[in-house]
């Protein structure tokens, strides 16, 4: 079971979440989950299903009609998600509920918080973040979007890519050059209505893994937005996102604890059935010592990750202290994931395997939210400087 209830004050809350979320998962997910990977996408039924079920966001305030839960409840959601082998579901709401939401909460005007908030809560509203450029990835200065002044509003234009929830976007956090003389310092994020006229979603793009979420290309062609729109301060924008970046990498390494566990346990199930040479897999030398080294590195991983939520929490963990946590933690899963495929033989590579998908899910998980070499770079420059 998850990892987080024995150490955590926030115990009990955790533990009725996750009954809720289990049964949820269980009667309204589960059974279609199969499908929406093959769809590409999952249905806004399914939005709407988690938003009445309180799932969405439930550490938000309770004004905007969330149930004001301790933030250790959601990242405890983002971790089960995994461990069932829901990582496409985990990470359209990793950016949903623990990145555009707390990014509205903390930054937001009271009428923005008022306006979008209820809306992400119920799921009638699905939220993205978009950052990352055809031509601007890990270095996010050299983003081209454009935001022009005009009047009482600014007037977009440009492009973002591998956008999470895409498809499904209604809210989009945008970040995009106010004052591109400035690189870094000329960003400005905007909460942009995707209904709006210039708006242009692509099409989804076919990922290696993590099908069920809807990744995909947005066009702004001549979108006008409201200056109401600004979230945060002019040009402030780079600044947002290296306060609020820490809390995505927190996510995701709730997630690839949640998956290294679920892979593991698939994994204990497998090799103590499968026999070879008149012995179950379990029982050879390399297999035993390859899950205790597993399970070795694992629970030094799980304790630095509680670590950081109770320094989190405690509103002092640092960008460094992320970086090491979504670098280690993802470079586990990525090594699980792959150690116990192999442990599975050829029916480890067949899709009706759950180590197949727990596998291709997890190989993301280095690249997005900052790619590890950036996590070395992050972490480089606390220790020797720039
Ligand atoms: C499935 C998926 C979902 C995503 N969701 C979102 C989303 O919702 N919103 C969003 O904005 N973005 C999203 N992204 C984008 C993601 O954050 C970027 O792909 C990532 O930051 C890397 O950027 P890039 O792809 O342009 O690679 P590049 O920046 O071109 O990197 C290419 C290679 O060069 C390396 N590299 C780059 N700079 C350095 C350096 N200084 N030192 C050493 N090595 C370096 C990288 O580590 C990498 O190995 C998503 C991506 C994927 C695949």
């Amino acid at each position: 079971m998850g990892g987080m209830d024995q150490f955590n004050t926030a115990g009990e809350d955790i533990t009725l979440f996750r009954d809720m979320l289990l049964r949820c998962l269980e009667k309204e997910v589960i059974p279609h989950y199969d499908q929406w990977e093959k769809d590409g996408w999952m249905p806004k039924e399914a939005w709407l299903m988690l938003g009445a079920a309180g799932m969405l966001a439930p550490d938000m305030p309770e004004e905007y009609g969330a149930a004001g839960a301790p933030f250790e409840v959601n990242q405890m959601i983002l971790e089960e998600t995994c461990r069932l082998n829901l990582h496409a579901l985990s990470t359209a709401l990793n950016v949903h509920a623990n990145i555009v939401a707390p990014y509205v909460n903390n930054l937001g005007t009271p009428e923005q918080k008022a306006h979008w908030l209820p809306k992400m809560i119920t799921g009638e509203v699905v939220g993205s973040i978009g950052m990352t450029e055809p031509g601007a990835g890990s270095d996010l200065a050299g983003m081209r979007t454009t935001a022009v002044r005009e009047g009482d509003e600014f007037v977009i234009n440009g492009s973002k890519t591998f956008i999470t929830n895409g498809l499904h976007c209604g809210l989009l956090v945008l970040a995009a050059k106010t004052d591109p003389s400035k690189g870094a310092k000329g960003i400005t994020l905007f909460l942009v209505d995707s209904s709006l006229p210039g708006f242009k979603k692509g099409k989804g793009i076919q990922k290696m893994g993590q099908h069920s979420n809807d990744t995909a290309e947005l066009f702004f062609d001549n979108l006008r937005v409201p200056a109401s729109a600004v979230l945060g301060g002019l040009n402030q924008g780079f600044i947002h996102l290296m306060q609020e970046l820490p809390r995505e990498r927190l996510g995701i390494g709730s997630q690839a604890i949640g998956a290294c566990e679920g892979a593991m346990a698939a994994t204990v199930d497998y090799v103590t059935q499968r026999k070879a040479f008149g012995q179950s897999v379990s029982q050879f030398q390399n297999t035993r010592f390859k899950m205790a080294e597993l399970r070795a590195q694992l629970e030094l991983t799980k304790a630095y990750w509680k670590q950081c939520l109770h320094r989190f929490k405690a509103g002092v963990m640092s960008t460094e202290e992320a970086s090491i946590l979504k670098l280690t933690s993802t470079e586990l899963q990525v090594k699980v994931t792959h150690e116990c495929l192999q442990l599975f033989g050829g029916y480890g590579y067949t899709a009706e395997y759950p180590i197949s998908r727990f596998f291709a899910d997890a190989r993301v998980q280095t690249i997005y939210a900052g790619t590890s070499e950036i996590m070395k770079e992050m972490i480089a420059r606390s220790e020797l400087g720039r």
